[in-house]
């Protein structure tokens, strides 16, 4: 993160806002992932008897309509795009992307490319296309048909990406699989940078894709030995030292407590962080949130760390928010 970013999102945190905004663009996929929180019946909440794919969801004009009025109200620096797959809805993306440009937005769109990545994508700056791929191409292939290897080289032949891979279960604990996984991207014109994550857990959660507490040390051991030798594994030493103890609530996160997630109708909210329900922290695997981690560790002054700055400046912003609103809803009643 830059000092600018940091100073920006510190600003906005102040003002009572949340700097990074997360929208479900559409409730559709043609993917059937095993293990996809996003189509977890706990996505919603334990309360809620709709799951993402029965969400009323928008498309055409209106979708860009009402994505825009949520980016305007909560006026976030980062825009997160994600689903179902986003490029579902990739004409509505088309109206999208240079709106959000124009208004100096990071944007992040994350998709299985099962459709072309139009080339002219590079030219908007300020955007970041994340592909997800889970593992080498037989492993992959039997988690993401129809998004298989074959099609994805295809559809990323003009593209420049980030490949993010979930560590599941499945191929955590082969030996050298990461490395050759890393070796495969390393060659690929179409990859800028991979990312890693490991499978997250909802709480008291049982399925393949769980990694053992041994087997999740393993691969973060592996992970610090692949960082130095593989430059396109863009994951700083400390991030990936906080997976060895993630944060122990949301209420812990700072990625959780600094992302607003809404869903494909762009009402319901996600809660405590983007994968809904009762995530198991313990278990975190998130890239983003183990990123955020280690800037929260960060000392600032003497035993006074970035975390301690970002819990006062929230508090601060929450009453910033609180007081803006009593003076507007007082003006409202003069
Ligand atoms: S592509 Fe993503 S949203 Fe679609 S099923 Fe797979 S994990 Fe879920
Ligand atoms: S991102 Fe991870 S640590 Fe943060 S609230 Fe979600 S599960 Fe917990």
């Amino acid at each position: 993160m830059k000092t600018s970013e940091v100073m920006q999102a510190w600003k906005s945190i102040l003002a009572g806002r949340r700097p990074s905004l997360s929208i479900e663009l559409t409730r559709e996929c043609p993917l059937r992932c095993p293990g996809c929180y996003a189509y977890d019946p706990a996505h919603l909440g334990s309360g809620s008897s709709v799951t993402l794919r029965q969400l009323a969801d928008y498309k055409d004009d209106i979708l860009v309509k009402n994505v825009l009025r949520v980016v305007d109200e909560h006026q976030p620096l980062h825009v997160s795009l994600v689903g179902g797959d986003p490029l579902v809805r990739y004409r509505e993306l088309e109206a999208l992307l240079p709106e959000l440009d124009r208004r100096g937005i990071h944007v992040q769109i994350v998709t299985s490319a099962f459709r072309p990545i139009p080339a002219h994508w590079a030219n908007f700056k300020l955007l970041n296309v994340v592909v997800s791929i889970d593992g080498l191409q037989p492993e992959h292939d039997a988690r993401r048909k129809p998004a298989t290897y074959e099609r994805i080289l295809k559809n990323l032949s003009e593209a420049k990406v980030t490949i993010h891979c979930t560590i599941t279960a499945q191929i955590a604990d082969r030996p050298g699989y990461l490395e050759q996984f890393l070796q495969f991207w390393t060659e690929r014109p179409e990859a800028k940078k991979v990312w890693m994550s490991i499978f997250t857990p909802q709480l008291g959660a049982e399925g393949p894709e769980i990694l053992t507490p041994a087997v999740r040390s393993a691969v973060i051991a592996e992970l610090l030995r692949l960082r130095p030798l593989y430059p396109i594994l863009d994951m700083h030493e400390s991030a990936l030292r906080e997976f060895l103890d993630p944060p122990h609530s949301p209420a812990d996160c700072i990625f959780a407590r600094t992302t607003h997630t809404v869903s494909a109708d762009l009402k319901t909210v996600i809660t405590p962080c983007q994968f809904g329900g009762r995530p198991d922290c313990s278990q975190c695997g998130c890239i983003a949130s183990m990123g955020l981690a280690a800037v929260g560790h960060h000392r600032v002054i003497g035993s006074l760390t970035a975390g301690h700055l970002f819990k006062a400046s929230e508090v601060v912003g929450r009453n910033v928010k609180k007081i803006f609103k009593s003076s507007r809803m007082r003006s409202v009643a003069q």
